[in-house]
């Protein structure tokens, strides 16, 4: 069983003791690619060494829309054009924008351990749309797909989407309508399906991922993020990915060997690999 993990953040500090004890152990799992997303400009030559020194692991270069107000706009886009030529990532992700308003709370979902986020009361709209926009003109512009986080957003999002023209990707930690999955499929997206699905309780999500067409669906953990239920509490892993799949199985009535095939495959048309 081949399995592609298409967000998997490995690059950052909660692996550093034990990263390649996590990838043999993926490895072992059947997780033979990864996509590493990009968060900020300041971990992009980290996240390039790594993905240098495996086979399998796959870079992508963006700056998060939660961590706006980490990111010095001009100075990093300049860098992400410069870096496109010089070290040829497959994507540009994660880009998008998060309107989730976090007033005083913890931003748990998708936010985990990593520090900052929208912040209180102002969400940034406007800095949002100029550092999205940017790199989805980017992305057009170099034919690469792109690696959407959106939260509140969906309509802003794929308007922009629209304009830019850019030529799809995946709409990672999808959790939608059937009818908002279509809008991201028509425009060449996939939708990337972790450890939310193995919860009881996401029955939401859970019939949409048995109702969408099998070539729409990519896997994804987001580790350190969003653990499936067998380990909620810790740090998520992409060796947990197999659960995922077995869900996604039950969930179809079809065999964990078909979801990998055609999710592996989804993966690698996508990233264009
Ligand atoms: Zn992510």
């Amino acid at each position: 069983m081949e399995l592609f993990d298409s967000h998997c953040h490995l690059d950052i500090a909660d692996f550093d003791l034990d990263r390649d004890e996590v990838l043999v152990r993926a490895r072992d799992a059947g997780v033979s690619s990864m996509v590493i997303p990009g968060i900020d400009a300041i971990r992009w030559d980290t996240l390039l060494t790594l993905c240098q020194s495996e086979e399998g692991l796959y870079p992508a270069l963006g700056l998060h829309p939660m961590f706006y107000k980490k990111h010095t706009v001009d100075e990093d886009i300049r860098q992400l054009e410069r870096y496109l030529s010089e070290k040829s990532p497959v994507a540009i992700g994660e880009i998008g924008l998060d309107f989730y308003d976090v007033q005083g709370g913890t931003n748990a979902a998708g936010a985990g351990r990593r520090r900052s986020g929208p912040g209180r009361g102002a969400k940034g709209e406007s800095i949002q749309y100029e550092i999205f926009e940017k790199q989805l003109s980017i992305a057009r512009d170099a034919a690469l797909p792109v690696i959407l986080h959106v939260r509140k957003a969906h309509d802003e999002v794929l308007q922009r989407l629209k304009k830019y023209k850019v030529v799809g990707g995946t709409a990672h930690a999808f959790n939608g309508s059937v009818e908002l999955a279509q809008r991201y499929i028509d425009l060449g997206f996939k939708l990337g399906f972790g450890g939310m699905v193995t919860y009881e309780k996401s029955t939401k999500l859970r019939e949409l991922v048995k109702m969408l067409p099998l070539e729409s669906i990519v896997l994804e953990t987001d580790a350190p993020d969003m653990s499936p239920t067998a380990h909620h509490g810790e740090r998520n892993s992409p060796e947990y990915l197999p659960e995922i799949a077995q869900v996604i199985s039950e969930m179809r009535d079809i065999s964990v060997d078909e979801v990998a095939r055609a999710t592996t495959n989804n993966a690698k048309a996508v990233f264009q690999l």
